[in-house]
Formats: C-alpha cells, structure tokens, sequence
C-alpha cells in the first residue's frame, strides 16, 4: 500500500512532509507502517502536549460520543458551561468563545477588537486598527495572512483587509509610536513559535501591557502555541506578570485527539458579541467540550505545567551542551525549544538525519529544528535526543569538512 503516493496524487499540494507514515502513537513514541518507532518531537506544532492516545481523553471521548456529538449552538448542552467555567476560571477571565482551529480563535479575537474599538472605545466606523509584530504566525486564513509579513504566506492571496500596522517584536517603543487613536487592539505572540522560536526580552509584554493600558488599546495574547503549559505556565503573558484583555488557545486544549480553540477575554470586550454576530457549527460542541474540559484537568492532574518547566530547563542545558559549529544558537522556554543551524547546512537535512535515528522533528523557517515534545516527556527521552543531534550533527560536519 503506498500511502505517500497517494497523498500526494489526490492530495493538494500545501504540504511538504518527510517520507515517513505514522500510523500509530503512544504518549511520546509515534510508530511508522514498518513498525519502526520514534519519539516525538513536534507533538504536532504543540497539540499533542499531553502524549498521544491519552487514555483519559480517549475515555471521555468515548462517553461523550456514546451520548451526543454534535448538536449545534441552537440549544444548549449539559457540557459546554462546564468546560467555558473551568477554562475561564484557569485563565482568569470573565467569558470564552469556543471555536475549533487556532485561525479560528484569532479571527475571533480580531472581530471582538474590532467591534470593542467601534461600540465602547468610541473609534469612528470602519477606522480601527490592529497593531501585529512582523515575522509573526497567527494562522491562514485571507484575514490573518493579511497580517503577516511573510512573503510566502501572502502571495497570490490578496487583496487583504485594511487596518493592519505591522511593528518590530520585541520593541514595546515601536507599538507606542505606532498606537493613533484608531488603535483597537495589539495582537502578540509571547514567544513566535513558527517564526523560529523567538523569545523576545524579559519584560517586553509587561511593557506593552502598559502601553497598551494608557492608550486604551487591548492586549491581546496569541497563546495557541505558547498556552497550556507548554512553556511553563498556564499562560506564556503569566511569566511577564501580563493578564491580557483576551487571549486565544488551541492545539493542546483538544488534548491530542480534536481540534478545539476558544478566544477568551473580560467581559467588556466579549460582551460586543450579540446572538448572530459571530458564531460556528462546530464551535462548542459536546464532544469537544468534554475532550476539552478534560485535557484541562489532566493538565492539573498529572502536574505537565511544572514538568514543562522542569524537563525544558533540562532539555536547554543539555541543548547547549552540544559541540557544533552547525549550532547557531539554542533558544526557548519550558518545552518550546530552537536549535538554529547555520544556513550552509539546511535544517530538513538536519531533521531527515534525526528521523532515521528514530526522532521525529521538523524545520520552521529552513534554519531552526524545534524541539517540542508532549510534555509527558522523559529525561531519558531527552538524552537520547540530545545525544543523536550531536552524533548528526557531527557527521554531517564531517560531510561537510566543516571537522
Ligand atoms: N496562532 C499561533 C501562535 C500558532 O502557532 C498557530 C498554529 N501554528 C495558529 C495560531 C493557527 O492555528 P491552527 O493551525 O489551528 O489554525
């Protein structure tokens, strides 16, 4: 049976993955249709934080399934007020709306901004403005591409909505100088995942939570990929001392097994959303909201924000612990990990090498391999890591005549 083939006959071509056919997962360890086995690295962009196949979503999954999957937001369901209580009673906010991708969760959050800034904040009709950070990741949709500043993600796309001003992450000078009383919202990554783990300077958010306050402009968090726990805390914003006026999460809040997001935020900016404004079939289903209000609970239960925090402190050090003159630089927070390779090696050669030990990973941006496992990772998963990437990476400077 040749799988790959047939993705590839039958399946667009916006993807370009490395030769290798999952078919089964296990906490960390995925296994390919030859029954070869690998840890893995990349827990899906962060979704799989809590390990694959976790029994207990898979058993509040099954429950949920067997009583009601899908009914629609036309009535209400014995499941939904659960999850919203639990998630804004973790997060600290006054209201969540659930939808079900990333992109959908920041569509979300633009459109409250953009109705805050016209019904409350008084800003004259169609002149609001969102303020993003070049280089940023925020998800694919018309709207949102129209945000970002990579080339790629934008061409032959167009034309993108107006309102947009792009400023440099990590400068909070640059957000004051480019706020104008139009200004609705900042929207910010804490730490640009795709964008090749950029950890932008300590007290950077804190920052711009100040601007943000005197000038009556939101601060909205993308926490998608940074949220859960997987850089040590509920929320990346918390490490700064930030409690942002919304925050948007998806990946590991469908525990591994559903795609569930939510755009949460205080009740002033939430409460701009009447019946009709906004709204998907989807969204705030039973079965999601029961997978979801799981994977919040064995968050809690099984301690992953501290293990986060712990195993990724270990896993840094020992990064740097690697002798390579193809290690550009080693960056991150809790299990949010880059290894920058320098740009004469190309990083999928790097990742294609890993695999074949046994490590499945991925490049964002050709130059950075991320390291970001389920965070129910081991340290004995990690030094096996560890120790492969100095083995590639010491061959292929051999190969090189880099030695
Ligand atoms: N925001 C951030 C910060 C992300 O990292 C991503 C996905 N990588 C998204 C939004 C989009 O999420 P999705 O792919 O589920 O639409």
């Amino acid at each position: 049976m040749n799988f790959i083939a047939r993705e590839e006959q039958y399946g667009a071509r916006n993807y370009a993955p490395l030769p290798i056919v999952i078919v089964r997962g296990k906490g960390v360890t995925v296994w390919d249709e030859n029954g070869k086995s690998y840890l893995d690295m990349m827990s899906a962009y962060s979704a799989v934080s809590h390990g694959h196949c976790h029994p207990r979503i898979l058993k509040a999954m099954q429950k949920q399934a067997e009583n009601l999957g899908i009914i629609s937001r036309a009535f209400y369901t014995d499941q939904l007020g659960l999850f919203l209580e639990k998630a804004c009673q973790l997060f600290r906010f006054d209201r969540a709306l659930p939808m079900n991708t990333g992109a959908e969760a920041v569509e979300t959050a633009l459109k409250a901004a953009r109705k805050w800034a016209y019904k409350v904040k008084g800003v004259e009709n169609d002149k609001a403005e969102i303020i993003a950070c070049t280089n940023n990741f925020h998800g694919r949709t018309i709207a949102i591409v129209g945000l970002s500043s990579e080339p790629q993600y934008r061409d032959g796309f167009g034309p993108f909505p107006a309102g947009y001003t792009l400023i440099p992450y990590g400068d909070h000078r640059a957000l004051e100088k480019a706020i104008t009383p139009n200004t609705a919202a900042f929207l910010v990554e804490p730490i640009q995942g795709e964008g090749g783990i950029i950890v932008p300077p300590l007290g950077y958010l804190k920052a711009c939570a100040e601007i943000c306050r005197k000038h009556n402009v939101l601060l909205i968090c993308d926490e998608v990929q940074t949220g859960l726990g997987r850089t040590g805390s509920w929320l990346a914003s918390w490490q700064d001392d930030v409690q942002p006026d919304g925050v948007t999460l998806g990946k590991a809040l469908g525990g591994g097994m559903f795609p569930v997001s939510l755009f949460l935020a205080k009740k002033e900016v939430m409460d701009v959303f009447t019946p009709g404004d906004h709204g998907s079939t989807f969204g705030g289903n039973p079965l999601a909201a029961a997978i979801a209000r799981e994977a919040l609970t064995i968050l809690e239960d099984e301690q992953l924000i501290e293990r986060a925090n712990r195993l990724g402190d270990y896993f840094l050090s020992k990064l740097k612990q690697v002798h390579s003159a193809l290690i550009r630089d080693v960056r991150g927070r809790g299990l949010l990990l880059g290894v920058e390779i320098a740009p004469s090696c190309p990083a999928k050669k790097v990742c294609l090498k890993l695999s074949e030990h046994g490590i499945l990973t991925k490049d964002t941006h050709e130059t950075v391999i991320r390291f970001a496992p389920p965070l129910v990772v081991e340290e004995a998963h990690i030094d096996y890591v560890v120790e492969k990437l100095q083995a590639v990476c010491s061959e292929l400077e051999a190969e090189m005549n880099l030695a």
